[in-house]
């Protein structure tokens, strides 16, 4: 049965790249699941702390949590869930046991020995081979040495390390799914590598081998860089008498300057996807399409989709390139497929994330869930994330507004969206971006009367009350002025938000409405 590992090392938190190895791994297992019902079938998750001086419990907490947001549970591993295939434990750090069994019982088959050499010895060696222009590496100098000598050292109390005996004219060649064939000649590519260092602590692809030969991994998903790594591993897995799985090495994530993607290209965690509104769901699908189609123009799965669509052998070899406005549609396209309510639920999370609510408010507060209706109805044919609701929501309100306006430097205008005074906002705005570009109502002062009218509709009337009063205003002053359609909506907006086209203005307005008649729910300093 299909046992898939995801095998973090927990030395920072979740990125693209391995929440894909991740996706990659948990997918395969779920198809086994679903292929072979009741088999061990499984996804574990392993944790590779054995470089103690990097690796953290926030990290390994971190990491976890990320993978819990994107729903890809893990049927084995360290916490959360008990150890029915008796595989643990879960960490490399608890295993020491376990490898110092293993490399013991390649000690006593011959096919691993002890090594007396010490650090200047070694060095020396490396200096040497150095000198000569040979690649260093350790010439087996304790391969063959005779057992009296042994002996000696051991009963001398010398310190030794535990080396791997790679048999003469061993090749490793693997199979790789999407790299296709890859032979290294062991002996050319690898010294008599050490398996156990002289103070216990086992070597990192020692303990990959060792633990995916005890838990039983039929396919090692993983990124292009642990390719190398493969050729010990396999030599330790053939030592060991264990199959070798089969593997799969996906190719880099570029950013679209097609470098390696870093934090320099922005987001990359997947915490911060997170904190920007982004649906684990779409996550997933998006994660899915980076390096892998399922062969047709289809580019949005549901995770089920996803289980059933989703095929090793389709995993692309070319780099693939992180496209955060690629992300964002399927973002888009996940959020339509949600009944409104849930978008609402995830919107007013989204308020939380943006740490706007004040202070003792909480989301079961009904004024939070009016907010986020009104937030929600305000963007919903255009949000992208559920934080773009939020933030078309904290434009209206006055936070964000002024993004543009903060630009004025303008104390005045800064008074302006003080006092609500929409008109003189809008000349001050009109004249800023060099008008012209739209006809203002040519009444006399329309938006000085339209203001004194909305500003008396929010003063007495409930949010519906106002939303009713606030459109017969409009069709009173398009009547009035006979100024219709954008003429009379693009400087009410633009007053509202400092943008000429953007939201529908009646929902922005009761949203506003909405605030202002329940104003104990979010801060607008935030
Ligand atoms: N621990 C390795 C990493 O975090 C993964 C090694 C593997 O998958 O074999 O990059």
């Amino acid at each position: 049965p299909p046992r898939l590992r995801f095998a973090p090392s927990p030395t920072g938190s979740l990125h693209v790249g391995g929440a894909r190895t991740a996706l990659y791994n948990w997918l395969l297992a779920k198809k086994g699941q679903i292929e072979f019902p009741n088999s061990e079938s499984a996804f574990v998750l392993r944790v590779e702390d054995t470089d103690l001086a990097r690796s953290t419990k926030e990290s390994e907490e971190s990491v976890l949590n990320d993978l819990r947001w994107l729903g890809l549970i893990w049927d084995e591993g360290p916490t959360d869930i008990p150890d029915i295939s008796g595989c643990g434990p879960y960490r490399q750090s608890e295993r020491g046991n376990i490898y110092i069994q293993a490399a013991e019982r390649l000690l006593q088959e011959g096919k691993a020995y002890r090594c007396f050499c010490t650090t200047e010895e070694l060095e020396e060696m490396k200096a040497q081979q150095e000198a000569a222009g040979i690649p260093p590496r350790y010439d087996g100098r304790w391969r063959d040495a005779p057992q009296e000598e042994i002996n000696k050292m051991m009963d001398a109390g010398k310190p030794y390390t535990i080396r791997f005996k790679v048999p003469e004219g061993s090749r490793v060649v693997i199979d790789d799914v999407v790299r296709g064939t890859v032979a290294w000649d062991a002996e050319a590519t690898v010294g008599d590598f050490i398996l156990l260092r002289s103070n216990g602590v086992p070597v990192y692809n020692f303990c990959v081998a060792v633990d995916d030969a005890l838990m039983g991994i039929s396919t090692v998903v993983r990124a292009e860089e642990h390719l190398t790594n493969t050729v010990r591993q396999g030599l330790v897995l053939d030592a060991l008498g264990a199959p070798r799985p089969r593997y799969a090495h996906c190719s880099l994530i570029l950013g679209e300057d097609k470098q390696k993607l870093s934090k320099r290209h922005g987001a990359t965690s997947c915490n911060q996807f997170r904190l920007d509104g982004f649906l684990p769901d779409a996550m997933i699908n998006y994660l899915a399409l980076l390096g892998w189609n399922d062969g047709t123009d289809n580019e949005i799965f549901t995770r089920e989709e996803l289980i059933d669509a989703f095929q090793l052998e389709r995993v692309v070899k070319s780099p693939s390139v992180f496209d955060m406005e690629k992300l964002r549609w399927v973002n888009q396209q996940h959020m339509k497929m949600l009944p409104l309510n849930d978008l609402v639920e995830l919107v007013k999370e989204q308020f939380v994330l943006e740490g706007i609510l004040k202070d003792g408010v909480t989301t079961s507060d009904l004024g939070v869930v009016n907010m986020a209706f009104a937030a929600t109805a305000l963007s919903r044919e255009r949000m992208q994330t559920t934080k773009d609701a939020v933030l078309g929501a904290k434009k209206i309100l006055g936070y964000g507004l002024p993004a543009k306006f903060e630009d004025l430097k303008d104390e005045e205008a800064k008074q302006m969206i003080k006092q609500g005074n929409f008109y003189g906002l809008s000349q001050r705005i009109l004249k800023e971006y060099d008008a012209g570009e739209f006809p203002l109502p040519n009444k006399e002062d329309p938006m000085a009367a339209f203001q004194d009218a909305i500003g008396e509709a929010m003063d007495k009337s409930t949010p519906c009350a106002f939303t009713q009063s606030y459109q017969a205003h409009m069709k009173n002053m398009a009547k009035e002025m006979g100024v219709k359609g954008k003429n009379l909506f693009h400087p009410v907006r633009l007053a509202l938000t400092g943008e000429m086209s953007g939201q529908d203005v009646t929902k922005q307005l009761s949203l506003l409405a909405m605030a202002t008649a329940d104003d104990s729910v979010i801060d607008a300093k935030k």
